[in-house]
């Protein structure tokens, strides 16, 4: 039987004895005034006692006076908005509450919040999670929503807004239909007696799964983008030790607009630093300590970790000591992904350094750029930089065009699946197998969407939120 698109689509998870959330909308500390949103079938209930009046014209702002549940002291004077359902952000009753923002209104209203059964603290993500749940949205848009709020650059807002609004859940919308139609060829086929299908649709369908398997196959190859976008691109600074990375990192990291973040890496060999280069963040890894031997495991196991790390990147910045002698075997390691660094330039003459940068570009190994600094005096850094942006320009314009982009490891594999079971498909084969592969692909898809089996994705997609969201 096929399974219809509209079956699939109804949510059965909507469940009426929900309990009723709340959650301060803004961030917590002092400020002028304090959101408190509410959601839930007692959203009403919880007006009703706080005012002490029947709830106001919904969808308009009126100013009450919030009480005590208990001794009717007041707790503030407050713009009060009611929102019933289900045209609402979580499709279930709503209620905001504008407060002042002192810590010590917040904590009188929590006290009475908690007197009231069936009412308690929102979890991470949760009002967008009712929102889901509720047909709302679908899973990427609330991917798009976690986006949106931990967006720190212009390019990440864009991506997270496309995917907020549903541009990425047209595209594999569109692919789940086409698959279903094609499933409903071989479903056809295992319904009705050979003669009754037209012979010459079988190669009609085969070509129809190939043309999209292409499409799909494209979408996913230019995709490690999206996660650039979201995530940043990796830019690890190798060497061998004393070449000057560290000093290099810091000179970088000071150099730029705007530092994002310091973090100190999970191994202590391994130091990232965020930056906001044109607008696409960028995280520079420091690979101290990459030594030729290790003395332990423990520095094995640093050791491995970050020549996986330098694998994964998207560039390198090849250090190299022009006081010291070239080690011509090191420079294998280099590609069309590498800016070569000379470093320590204070400390040779013009000369020197001139025959050892023909030396280098008489020897045959791929590169991006060599670029000539001095670390510690700061000289060249801008350079530097400049060729990064260059390297960026280059390989990554098409990033800056808006197209809609896979944002997370989870859509890819997704996407793996599909394409697999596609591959699967063979005219050779019984219909009832071929049916079976395409139902397959399909979930696969769907699971991005989130139209199947979704429990299970539900916690790993929500975690991310913040309380209030
Ligand atoms: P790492 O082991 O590769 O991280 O190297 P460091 O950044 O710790 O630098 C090793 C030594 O080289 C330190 O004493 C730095 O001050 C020095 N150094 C780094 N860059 C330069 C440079 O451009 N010129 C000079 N003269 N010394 C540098």
């Amino acid at each position: 039987m096929i399974v219809k698109q509209k079956e699939m689509d109804k949510r059965v998870y909507y469940k009426i004895n929900l309990e009723t959330i709340f959650a301060s909308a803004s961030s917590m500390g002092i400020s002028a005034i304090k959101t408190i949103r509410i959601s839930g079938k007692d959203s009403k209930k919880v007006l009703k006692l706080l005012t002490k009046k029947n709830l106001p014209k919904p969808r308009y702002q009126s100013l009450q006076k919030i009480y005590d549940i208990k001794n009717s002291s007041l707790i503030d004077k407050a713009v009060i908005v009611w929102l019933p359902g289900p045209k609402t952000y979580t499709g279930e009753d709503m209620a905001e509450l504008h407060l002042h923002g002192g810590n010590a209104v917040l904590e009188h209203l929590i006290k009475n919040f908690s007197s009231i059964k069936n009412l308690r603290l929102a979890k991470e993500g949760e009002f967008t999670k009712r929102a889901f749940l509720n047909n709302k949205m679908d899973l990427l848009e609330a991917e798009g929503v976690i986006d949106l709020i931990n967006a720190e650059t212009e390019t990440q807002k864009k991506l997270a807004m496309q995917q907020m609004e549903g541009n990425l859940s047209k595209i594999f919308n569109n692919w789940s239909k086409r698959l279903f139609k094609m499933l409903a060829y071989y479903e056809a086929q295992i319904d009705f007696l050979e003669e009754e299908v037209p012979k010459n649709i079988s190669n009609k369908v085969i070509k129809k799964i190939n043309t999209l398997l292409d499409e799909i196959t494209t979408f996913l190859n230019d995709n490690r983008n999206g996660e650039i976008i979201r995530n940043g691109i990796e830019i690890a600074i190798i060497g061998s030790p004393n070449v000057g990375k560290s000093t290099l990192i810091n000179q970088l990291v000071r150099k730029d607009v705007s530092i994002i973040s310091n973090i100190a890496g999970t191994t202590r060999d391994i130091i990232e630093s965020k930056v906001n280069l044109s607008n696409i963040p960028i995280i520079f890894f420091d690979t101290a300590g990459l030594k030729q031997q290790a003395k332990n495991v423990i520095e094995k196991k640093g050791i491995k970790k970050t020549i996986d790390k330098i694998k994964q990147s998207d560039l390198k910045l090849f250090l190299i000591d022009v006081t010291k002698k070239i080690n011509l075997d090191s420079l294998k390691f280099s590609d069309d992904r590498t800016i070569v660094v000379l470093n320590k330039i204070d400390k040779v003459r013009k000369e020197k350094l001139l025959s050892k940068i023909n030396k280098l570009r008489s020897i045959k190994f791929k590169f991006f750029g060599i670029i000539s600094i001095s670390a510690l005096k700061g000289v060249g850094i801008i350079n530097l930089l400049k060729k990064i942006k260059n390297f960026v320009k280059n390989k990554y314009s098409h990033l800056l065009s808006g197209e809609p982009v896979i944002t997370r490891s989870r859509h890819k594999s997704a996407l793996k699946n599909c394409i697999r079971y596609m591959k699967n498909i063979d005219n050779q084969k019984s219909p009832e197998l071929n049916a079976e592969e395409l139902r397959l692909a399909v979930r696969s898809i769907e699971k991005i969407t989130g139209k199947f089996e979704f429990e299970k994705l539900l916690d790993i997609v929500f975690r991310d939120f913040c309380i209030g969201k």
